[in-house]
């Protein structure tokens, strides 16, 4: 698919708007994340993150999205071999899920992205690695957002840091440049030979994705005609940052208030 959306740089005032779209963004994820034990629905995960937007006076850019018909919900929460857009719905969540949930969180006009993978209790040794990994793989192309590198470093850093733990990462969904738009340039594959493409520089804010599988990396998606599953049902995981490119190196946009990112290191629930 071709990509020719616009990269925006960033001025220091408008990096500031980002700050708090993020960080009201990582509230609306940590609510989320509190709601998630078995027996709850993925409408209630859901309602929970949409409060708190409503709190701030924000509204999710997911909401109405175009598609194959709007997108129903202000997040996706996705469950084990749905990797990415899941809709919320009855779903009960069940001891043993993998469960991601997605956010967007648009305010002042400028939109924070983040998303996250949590284990609900004691979850399969393989569940856990991928969950552990995805993680790790964000970090690892966090610390490549540095102005003078190439996008695929990043893109690199996340393939290698997946690949090298045993997964295989996807080819159709990308991270992506974020700011007045939901989706701008660059486009920021999870894959990639370093050294090649677009060089970052400072004001650039890139939400990246890695989105991992443990079978193959092949998707497809389901009758609902947004959740996006593995092609042979293996488990998936997701997680998602908005990061700037500063003169002081990368800065996560989507933390909250004191910096922290509550989702850091897997917590598994008993
Ligand atoms: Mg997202
Ligand atoms: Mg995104």
């Amino acid at each position: 698919m071709p990509w020719d959306r616009q990269i925006t740089i960033k001025s220091p005032q408008e990096l500031e708007i980002m700050r708090e779209a993020g960080r009201i963004n990582a509230e609306a994820l940590s609510a989320a994340r509190a709601m998630i034990q078995p027996g709850v629905t993925t409408a209630e995960i859901d309602a929970a993150a949409e409060e708190v937007l409503r709190k701030y006076g924000c509204f999710s850019p997911f909401k109405g999205y175009p598609g194959p018909y709007p997108y129903p919900a202000s997040t996706n929460v996705s469950v084990n071999h749905e990797l990415v857009h899941g809709i919320p719905g009855k779903r009960k969540i069940k001891e043993g899920d993998i469960v991601s949930v997605d956010c967007g969180t648009v305010y002042e006009g400028f939109v924070g992205d983040a998303a996250f993978t949590v284990c609900v209790g004691k979850v399969s040794p393989v569940a856990l690695h991928l969950v552990e990994t995805v993680e790790q793989a964000l970090y690892a192309g966090i610390e490549k957002m540095v102005a003078g590198n190439h996008v695929s470093d990043v893109s690199s850093a996340i393939q290698n840091c997946a690949e090298s733990r045993g997964f295989h990462v996807t080819r159709e969904y990308t991270g992506h440049g974020v700011g007045r738009a939901m989706h701008e340039g660059p486009q920021v594959p999870n894959y990639g030979v370093p050294g090649r493409g677009l060089v970052l520089r400072v004001g650039m804010t890139i939400a990246l994705e890695p989105m991992l599988l443990v079978g193959t990396p092949a998707t497809r998606v389901l009758p609902d005609q947004w959740t996006v599953s593995s092609a042979d049902g293996s488990l998936t995981a997701h997680y998602e940052h908005t990061v700037a490119v500063t003169e002081n190196g990368p800065l996560i946009l989507t933390t909250l208030g004191d910096g922290s990112d509550p989702r850091r290191n897997t917590e598994v629930r008993v």
